[in-house]
């Protein structure tokens, strides 16, 4: 089986069953080494829905996507065997259930040796991917979370699980190291002072766009964590961008970093042993421009040639 993209030229972008980025949609056991899957699920928002929607629209713009990367002279459809594995089965009428059904299919991926790429919905989605991913690995993973969000918040209207307490509950219940924790893209307004107590106690790194800001950005990079042979997970939150690059989110905040900016950290971040990233919190109702999900294509842009160098 080839595991390339239907080439623009032999049918155009706009033409074709959408699949991520044209590559063959396949089922999971086959002989891939990347499944890019959908989560259309947005059963934890505590603002606009939508999200749900995601992984349909991120399909159709990744027909623009294209394999080689000029920063890193790689082309990584050549390097990485990735294929479109589908969506994920949801219940849309129960988070529980939802999250159980998410925690069983990574875990049947990982069962198969893949490495992963989800596409949400929603920040809770995120949960129990780490959940199945500590299971497997048998150790907390390093963490990369961008977003403008802690998402370190208690229950809401007594609800444990909602996509603003995803990153607690993965630090208390042991799935991140959070020592090996990062969160980049950081912003007020704050509900509160308190709301860095956690990141604080648990000492989360916690990076601000004023920390991005703060000199020039090629000094920044090179300040950036070097991370070790650790299983390492990155969950980008489309939020973490301004809501000029990124309108089409649920919770969107003035701000927030530029497309650029998040490319030039992705493309500096050392990663030797990343085994897995998801997109959240795209929302193609608030994005009819549709950039929020180029934007989004880039991330995974990134996150697949992170992969294809391991
Ligand atoms: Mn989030
Ligand atoms: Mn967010």
């Amino acid at each position: 089986m080839e595991f390339k993209p239907l080439s623009g030229r032999l049918s155009p972008r706009f033409a074709a069953v959408k699949t991520f980025f044209r590559l063959p949609h396949v089922p999971i056991e086959e002989n891939y080494d990347v499944g890019i899957f959908g989560i259309p699920s947005d059963l934890g928002v505590s603002y606009r829905p939508g999200a749900r929607f995601a992984p349909t629209q991120v399909r159709e713009f990744s027909s623009l996507g294209r394999g080689f990367h000029w920063s890193r002279g790689v082309n990584i459809f050549e390097k990485l065997k990735a294929a479109d594995i589908g969506d994920c089965p949801v219940t849309p009428l129960s988070i529980d259930q939802t999250m159980k059904q998410i925690e069983d299919y990574v875990s049947q991926l990982l069962k198969l040796k893949k490495k992963f790429l989800a596409v949400g919905g929603d920040h809770s989605n995120t949960l129990p991917i780490l959940r199945a991913l500590k299971k497997h690995y048998g150790q907390p993973l390093a963490f990369i979370h961008f977003d403008a969000h802690l998402d370190t918040y208690p229950a809401a209207w007594g609800c444990e699980y909602h996509h603003g307490a995803f990153a607690r509950h993965a630090v208390e219940e042991g799935l991140v190291d959070p020592t090996q924790m990062l969160q980049i893209g950081l912003r007020g307004p704050l509900a509160a002072p308190e709301d860095l107590d956690f990141a604080k106690k648990h000492k989360i790194t916690a990076i601000t766009v004023d920390d991005v800001r703060a000199g020039h950005l090629n000094d920044f990079v090179k300040k950036l964590p070097v991370f070790k042979s650790t299983p390492t997970y990155i969950s980008y939150d489309i939020d973490c961008l301004d809501p000029a690059y990124a309108p089409g989110t649920g919770t969107p905040v003035p701000g927030g970093l530029t497309t650029y900016e998040t490319q030039k950290i992705l493309q500096n971040l050392k990663i030797p042993n990343l085994v897995g990233a998801d997109l959240v919190e795209i929302c193609p109702a608030y994005d009819p421009s549709n950039i929020t999900a180029l934007a989004g294509v880039d991330f995974m842009f990134e996150a697949l040639s992170l992969m294809a160098l391991n």
